[in-house]
């Protein structure tokens, strides 16, 4: 394999940033950020030839680190049987001496949080698997387990949980995604713990505790009886697997699919929905690329299997789909920017094709409801104070198409349902997690800490 370097490519303007797409370099969109006036900066993983025909065109490029080949990801691979066996044992011991009050309105003591526990390693595309079976035969009274209709290509089986207590009123439904680009690894973690965090906390009747950020027992308990949970923590386990694999590639991010006849395996499952597929924004039919967007819309097993969900449970309401990373929350649109005032500019107006997806300009912004914006808007701040309340770290909240315009993404296509008379109202986010892929353990579980309670708060609101 030809040796890759992380590196922050350096643009002294907007435009010199937007023409790097042209080189179809793995470069990481949501990190493009200006750092001056007239500098704006964006991370990747490339190769010396590409290093230097960057530099060529007149780009700075900083070179952060080797890739290497032995990574944390390999290193700290843990299989479910002992992780298991180290969270009972740690909470055990972490539950030692707590007591739950008996009298009505006698305060609560601070219950101790399963994150804070030591985990040592980040599970295996297995060990999600079963833990998801071990969640759902351990609270079988308020989880249900999912079996995806769609194989994967390398014939994996995909499984999701529904957490809700089944009574008769309805409910408004919440999902969650992991693991959709391989290489984001610490997400399909975090998605197990606080499924087991919540089980946990239900059962025993007590709140969570995120560092300094604090749900009551309450709290708890209105989100397992008056909504339902799906979690789908590892949407992608064929790219996890290859990630891990020791012949593997550790920074792969598509799934497995052998794209027969073309030089490169692999689909980008966040550019495969059905939203502007055509329009190329941010994509590319090169499966040489990380962005290749599949031979058609919806192509992909994996992409189905999320659909799925979304039809079985029309109570699905609100989706967020986690990644990483660059400490982001994200919502619609990342085609171009917004606007609330010219609904007839909008996604399904052809005359409009072919001048989306400029960042900047006065020609096309895309049409979205002022009411849903201001959602979007508050939504978004109460999800990143709930992760600034954990330990200080302040994520970013915002329309998706920050400097890069991107199409075919989970987050615009399920929201996009609502102007396609499909009568669903889904609202969309992506987080995007932490600072690093593949962080160590230790770092990635502060990650995951923080982002949980960002995922509580967004089902608090559907309860507030
Ligand atoms: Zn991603």
């Amino acid at each position: 394999m030809v040796t890759k370097y992380f590196v922050e490519v350096i643009a002294s303007n907007k435009q010199q940033l937007i023409n790097l797409q042209k080189f179809e370099l793995d470069l990481f969109q949501p990190t493009a950020k200006s750092i001056s006036d007239n500098e704006f900066k964006i991370d990747g993983l490339i190769t010396l030839d590409d290093i230097n025909k960057l530099v060529e065109n007149g780009y700075k490029v900083l070179v952060k680190k080797e890739s290497m080949k032995n990574t944390p990801a390999i290193e700290e691979t843990i299989s479910f049987a002992d992780w298991s066996e180290m969270t009972k044992k740690s909470h055990e011991e972490a539950t030692k001496g707590r007591r739950v009050p008996e009298v009505e309105g006698e305060k609560e003591e601070t219950p101790p949080s399963l994150f804070t526990l030591s985990f040592t390693g980040y599970l295996t595309s297995q060990g999600i698997d079963s833990a998801l079976q071990y969640i759902a035969k351990t609270y079988s009274s308020l989880v249900e387990l999912i079996v995806l209709p769609k194989k994967t290509h390398e014939k994996r089986t995909c499984r999701a949980i529904k957490i809700g207590i089944n009574n008769s009123t309805p409910k408004i439904g919440l999902l969650f995604l992991g693991g959709v680009h391989a290489r984001e690894i610490l997400n399909p973690d975090l998605l197990v713990k606080l499924a087991l965090n919540v089980c946990e906390a239900y059962t025993s009747k007590t709140g969570m505790k995120f560092e300094n950020k604090s749900y009551t027992a309450d709290d708890v308990k209105q989100i397992v009886e008056n909504l339902e949970l799906f979690i789908f923590p590892l949407v992608n386990p064929d790219g996890r697997f290859f990630v891990q694999a020791p012949n593997g590639d550790v920074w792969w991010r598509k799934n497995k699919n052998p794209n027969p006849g073309l030089p490169q395996k692999g689909v980008d499952l966040n550019r495969n929905y059905d939203f502007l597929w055509d329009s190329g924004i941010g994509t590319s039919s090169n499966s040489v690329t990380e962005i290749y967007k599949g031979k058609e819309a919806t192509s992909e097993p994996e992409t189905k299997n999320v659909l799925h969900l979304i039809n079985k449970y029309q109570n699905i309401s609100c989706v967020l789909d986690i990644h990483s990373y660059s400490e982001l929350i994200l919502y619609p649109w990342g085609d171009d920017e917004t606007q609330t005032e010219d609904p007839d500019m909008n996604f399904n107006n052809p005359n409009y094709d072919g001048s989306r997806g400029q960042s900047g300009d006065s020609i096309y912004k895309e049409y979205i409801h002022g009411k849903d914006l201001e959602w979007y808007d508050s939504t978004g701040k109460r999800i990143r104070n709930a992760i600034a309340a954990v330990r200080g770290t302040v994520y970013e909240s915002q329309p998706s198409i920050g400097l890069y315009p991107t199409s075919g993404t989970c987050h615009d296509y399920l929201y996009c349902l609502r102007y396609n008379g499909a009568n669903r109202n889904i609202m969309g986010f992506t987080i995007e997690t932490g600072k690093k892929f593949q962080p160590p353990y230790e770092e990635a579980t502060n990650t995951m800490s923080e982002v949980s309670a960002g995922l509580v708060e967004a089902c608090k609101v559907y309860i507030d």
